[in-house]
Order: structure tokens, then C-alpha cells, then sequence
């Protein structure tokens, strides 16, 4: 189990991660979000003793984080950063050997791992010589071949399709089910929204959100609604309470409410006729909260 309590770093008088507290128990999944800048790095260079908090405590399963545990967590960095020249075998051996894995422990896990994340080039083949998306997925595997208890990932969807972006979804969760703590940040809400059983939404370095995923989205209330119905766009925006209304283009209307309490009353209305085939309202979505609590749109 991760502990973070308080964690604060000020960078002259700017502070970039202001009273940082979440916990991440053994086999849980936490999302940092925030915008370019909010303080996601830092936070996970703060872990890492990259940099030295100004206040604060990390802990790890109750107690300070050793060197021993420093070694073994599965980090990987925003920069990345591979050997051009060196086989993926090699580098893979050596990022193995810098975490004290023996090589005889890691070479017969290679084959299983580049199959695992289907990477498209041979362990023989230079880095150099792989596509960027492939020589990304051989960077996590460096990550998480020694199998870590702690794993730290920094934007790890960036630059990966999203038929890889499901593989990489597929290994968090097998690392999870695992007894795993994962922290990762991600620019993409759907991605957090589902795997993640936690996230924590960073602004300006400070704590606007934390807590579990699905528990953050029912607090915003109900206020999506999602029909298929002959009623016009029009129509619905006439109804007060009904802050937005759009067609999509599968036909579904889409609409913003004041309030949950004011689908009951579109409810009744759309049902006045008896039977339509979708009335669903739901919480917005993570990328609306986000919108939301950011100010603004981001990538
Ligand atoms: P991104 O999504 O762009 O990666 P981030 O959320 O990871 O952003 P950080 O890299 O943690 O953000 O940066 C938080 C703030 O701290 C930024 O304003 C950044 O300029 C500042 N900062 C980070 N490292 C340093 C440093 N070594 N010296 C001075 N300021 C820094």
C-alpha cells in the first residue's frame, strides 16, 4: 500500500504540488489527471526521491520507502528513453540487471512479454529499428517485466493507437489483479474511467478531486440524458431545466440538465405515448467533470 500525505514542493515561489494526500491500497488502480503543468510529474518524481519534498510523508506498506523498494518499482518516465543502438534484448536486460534481476530470471520472460504486448520486431532487432509506438512498448515492458508491486506510469497511452492502448489496459489490470499498486496519469478520462478504482484530479498543483471513479461521477448527479425520441431538439430546449440539447448523429438526443430531478419530468413526457426505446441518465462523464473543474479544454 501506497501513502501519500501532505506532499508539498514549492519550486522558488511557485508551488507546484500543494498538500497532496491519496492512498492506493495493494491491487488498486489510481488515475492523476490534470492539465499540462497541474503538478502530475512532480508528484511521481516525489515518490520516486527524484526530488526532495518540501513536507509531507510517503509510505510504503507503513514504512519510509527504502533504497531496496526504490530499485524495484516500476517506473516509467515521461521522457522516454531507450539505447538507439542496443538490441531490445539487451536493453531489456539491462534495465532488468539495474533493478538487481538476475539475467537467467528475466531472458526466458522476454519472449512471453514482447508477445504479451505484441510487439512488431525481434528481441534481436535494434531499438533503433522499431516503430515509435513499438519502442514505446518496450519501454513498458522494461517497466514491468521484473513484475513490481509499485508501478508508476507517466502518460503511458500517449502515442499508442488505441488497439495498443488496450493491450497496455489489459496489462495494468493483470499487474492489479496481481495485488499490484498502480499510479498512473493519463490526459485520456476514458482510459481512467475504465480501469482506474481511484483517481485524483490535480489543479495548480492542489487536490480538486479524490476518491473513487464512479463515486466522483454520481456526485455531479444525473444530469445527462440520453433518448431516442421523435420529440425535436427544439422542444426539449424550451423545458426549463434543460440546459442543452443536442441530435447526435446515430439519432440519440442528447441532453444537459439543471438537475437529476428534471429527467423525472422528461420522463412522463417523452412516456406520454407509452413505450420509447432508450431513456438513460447518467452522471456526466470524466472528461465533462474535467472540463468542468479544469476551466477549459485540454488535448
Ligand atoms: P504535463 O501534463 O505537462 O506533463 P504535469 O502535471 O506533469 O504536466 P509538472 O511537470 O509536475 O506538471 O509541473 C508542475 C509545475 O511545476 C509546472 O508549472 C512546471 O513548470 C513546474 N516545475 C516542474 N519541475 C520544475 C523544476 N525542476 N523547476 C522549476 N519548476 C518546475
Amino acid at each position: 500500500m501506497l501513502e501519500v500525505r501532505d506532499l508539498t514542493k514549492t519550486f522558488g515561489s511557485y508551488t507546484a504540488v500543494d498538500e497532496v494526500s491519496f492512498t492506493i491500497p495493494d491491487g488498486k488502480i489510481l488515475g492523476l489527471i490534470g492539465q499540462n503543468g497541474a503538478g502530475k510529474t512532480t508528484t511521481f518524481r516525489l515518490i520516486l526521491d527524484f526530488l526532495t519534498m518540501d513536507k509531507g510523508t510517503i509510505l510504503w506498506n507503513g514504512e519510509p520507502i527504502t533504497e531496496k523498494v526504490y530499485n524495484t518499482i516500476g517506473y516509467l518516465p515521461e521522457e522516454r528513453g531507450l539505447y538507439p543502438k542496443q538490441t531490445v534484448e539487451s536493453q531489456l536486460l539491462y534495465f532488468a540487471e539495474l533493478r538487481g534481476k538476475k539475467k537467467t530470471e528475466i531472458l526466458p520472460k522476454i519472449d512471453e512479454w514482447m508477445e504479451k504486448f505484441q510487439v512488431k520486431g525481434k528481441k534481436t532487432d535494434k531499438v533503433k529499428s522499431l516503430s515509435k509506438g513499438n519502442q514505446q512498448k518496450v519501454q513498458l515492458i522494461a517497466t514491468l517485466i521484473h513484475e513490481p508491486k509499485l508501478v508508476i506510469l507517466d502518460e503511458p497511452f500517449s502515442g499508442l493507437d488505441p488497439v495498443n492502448a488496450e493491450l497496455l489496459k489489459d496489462g495494468i489490470i493483470e499487474l492489479k489483479k496481481k495485488g499490484a499498486c498502480v499510479i498512473f496519469s493519463s490526459h485520456n478520462m476514458d482510459n481512467v474511467e475504465k480501469i482506474c478504482d481511484d483517481l485524483v484530479m490535480l489543479k495548480d498543483g492542489k487536490m480538486v478531486l479524490n476518491g473513487p471513479v464512479q463515486e466522483i461521477r454520481e456526485s455531479f448527479g444525473r444530469t445527462k440524458l440520453f433518448l431516442e425520441t421523435p420529440m425535436s431538439v427544439e422542444e426539449f430546449s424550451e423545458i426549463s431545466g434543460v440546459t442543452g440539447a443536442l441530435l447526435r448523429e446515430d439519432g440519440v438526443t442528447e441532453l444537459t440538465l439543471e438537475n437529476a430531478e428534471v429527467g423525472k419530468e422528461i420522463f412522463d413526457l417523452v412516456t406520454e405515448n407509452g413505450y420509447i426505446t432508450m431513456f438513460n441518465q447518467q452522471p456526466p462523464t470524466l472528461e465533462e467533470i474535467f472540463k468542468l473543474k479544469a476551466g477549459e479544454t485540454h488535448e
